[in-house]
């Protein structure tokens, strides 16, 4: 079985990555989304296990000291961390996984998973994330200075990213990434063996 994409996706905090994850969703049920571990409160709207697997410190730094990420990195004073166990298993059994992680984590996978292909995703104005943060009423003062402080330091990193998404649209968003992950698929490398004469 061919094996499947393994999709970073970035962008900063309020640009919309979760609705962009559940439209790709959508359209591809396959795909399947990696549930990190981070040590942040649970939010109302968050169930253990499914949006996140909620750690203590302890906890969290024990899966460092094991060795059990495939990246993880300190954001807004919590840490985050992709499990690297399920990312496998999902693309050995040939589904899509997509990694909705911000930027210093997705350095880390870029560097040790080549073959992952990369999204940053944007606001159609930077200003408008301030907007966002605001009206999704989750993030206040001093969580949404440092939210904004972060932003801007991402938005250095875009161009390192193999794609760059603008996310004015979602439908318009998720057509660009379906088509990323199309092309990715069809790399020459990966189309080799077709190349064979059958007899
Ligand atoms: P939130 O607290 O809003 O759920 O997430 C904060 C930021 O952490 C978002 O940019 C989100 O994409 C990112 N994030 C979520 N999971 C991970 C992860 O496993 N690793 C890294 N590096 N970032 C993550």
């Amino acid at each position: 079985m061919k094996r499947g994409s393994l999709l970073i996706l970035s962008g900063p905090s309020g640009v919309g990555k979760g609705t962009v994850v559940k439209e790709l969703r959508k359209r591809n049920d396959q795909i399947w989304l990696s549930i990190s571990a981070t040590t942040r409160a649970p939010r109302p709207e968050d169930k253990d296990g499914v949006t996140y697997w909620f750690k203590t410190k302890a906890e969290f730094e024990d899966m460092i000291a094991k060795d059990q990420f495939l990246e993880h990195a300190c954001y807004s004073g919590n840490y985050y961390g992709s499990p690297e166990g399920p990312v496998d298993e999902m693309l050995r059994s040939g589904r899509d996984v997509v990694l909705e992680i911000e930027a210093q984590g997705a350095l880390q996978v870029m560097q040790r998973r080549p073959d992952a292909v990369s999204v940053f995703i944007i606001a159609p104005e930077f200003s408008q994330i301030r907007q966002r943060l605001l009206h999704r009423g989750d993030t206040t003062g001093d969580d949404l200075e440092k939210r904004i402080a972060t932003a801007r330091w991402e938005y250095t990193q875009a161009p390192k990213y193999d794609y760059i998404v603008v996310n004015d649209r979602v439908e318009d968003c998720a057509d660009e990434i379906m088509a990323i992950l199309a092309a990715d698929k069809c790399k020459a490398e990966y189309r080799k063996e077709l190349l064979k004469e059958d007899d």
